[in-house]
């Protein structure tokens, strides 16, 4: 089994409070969060940072963010907004290296 953490929420080895999946993306509450609403979108297929996306990734990152609109809809953020940020590498403050979106939401700026 691999040891990404990611992965094994997506594997359902690794405990997780789910907000949000389809076939392609699973969205996860951050367990540290930064915002009121802090959730994870990561893709189900292990891919480890922005930094080493392929042309054949641009889908599946896609989706990702279609995952935001319904999470924002779903939420009751459609109107208000919320933040997106995608940290990529070390002095982009990546610590977990599979690629995910912070959705934030619920404050002024959701978040730093
Ligand atoms: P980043 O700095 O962009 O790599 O963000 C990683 C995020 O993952 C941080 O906000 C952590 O709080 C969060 N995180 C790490 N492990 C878990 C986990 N097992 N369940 C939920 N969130 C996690
Ligand atoms: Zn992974």
């Amino acid at each position: 089994m691999t040891d990404c953490v990611f992965c094994r929420i997506v594997a359902r080895k690794n405990p997780a409070d789910i907000e949000f999946e389809d076939d392609a993306v699973l969205a996860f509450k951050d367990n540290y969060p930064k915002a009121p609403v802090h959730v994870l979108i990561v893709p189900k297929r292990h891919i480890p940072s922005v930094m080493a996306m392929e042309r054949g990734d641009a889908e599946i990152l896609g989706r990702c963010f279609l995952a935001a609109r319904a999470l924002g809809e779903a939420k009751g953020f459609a109107e208000r907004g919320y933040r997106l940020r995608v940290n990529c590498g070390p002095e982009g403050g990546q610590v977990v290296y599979h690629v995910h979106v912070h959705f934030l939401a619920g404050g002024r700026a959701s978040g730093a």
